[in-house]
């Protein structure tokens, strides 16, 4: 169960800042792209989550975007608000991940990786050893898998504290 729990809930990623990632002693981000900084298939991000961007910047704080969608529309949007990349990482599996934490040079117990979704972002984060932070969705997905996952989400979700 655990391995599904985040060390953190927030209503959105512009929720996190500077100061809360300092006291974290959290120096760098693996984000999720889809329902975390955008909606779901979009192909840039909003100019709030630029804003964000550019503010987690300046503050030193390192990035990097790690998503299961297909590289090319990644490498589009993490293009505009240049960041490095991976897509097709096939979270929940860590291999992709832990590889986006060596390229990030900041020690795992540092990272905290970013996500909307428990199965996906918070299990893989989980089994690579980062901190985790999990994100409301941006926008309800469409299918009757979706609804399933976000159900069973909202069971975890219900016992969890938003910071
Ligand atoms: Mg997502």
């Amino acid at each position: 169960m655990s391995l599904l729990v985040p060390d953190f809930y927030m209503r959105s990623v512009t929720q996190i800042t500077p100061d809360f990632l300092k006291k974290q002693q959290i120096f760098a981000l693996l984000l999720d792209v889809d329902n975390t900084l955008a909606v779901d298939k979009a192909t840039a991000p909003p100019p709030e989550i630029i804003d964000w961007i550019e503010q987690m910047k300046r503050a030193g704080v390192q990035m990097r975007i790690v998503s299961n969608a297909k590289h090319r529309r990644i490498a589009g949007f993490a293009g505009m608000v240049q960041l490095p990349f991976s897509g097709l990482s096939c979270k929940p599996l860590p291999f992709q991940m832990l590889r986006a934490v060596r390229a990030l040079q900041v020690d795992g117990a540092h990272v905290a990786l970013v996500g909307d979704q428990i199965f996906t972002d918070i299990l893989g984060g989980r089994l690579c050893g980062v901190r985790t932070i999990l994100v409301e969705p941006m926008m309800e997905e469409p299918g009757r898998f979706f609804k399933m996952k976000r159900r069973l989400e909202r069971r975890i979700k219900c016992k969890l504290k938003e910071y």
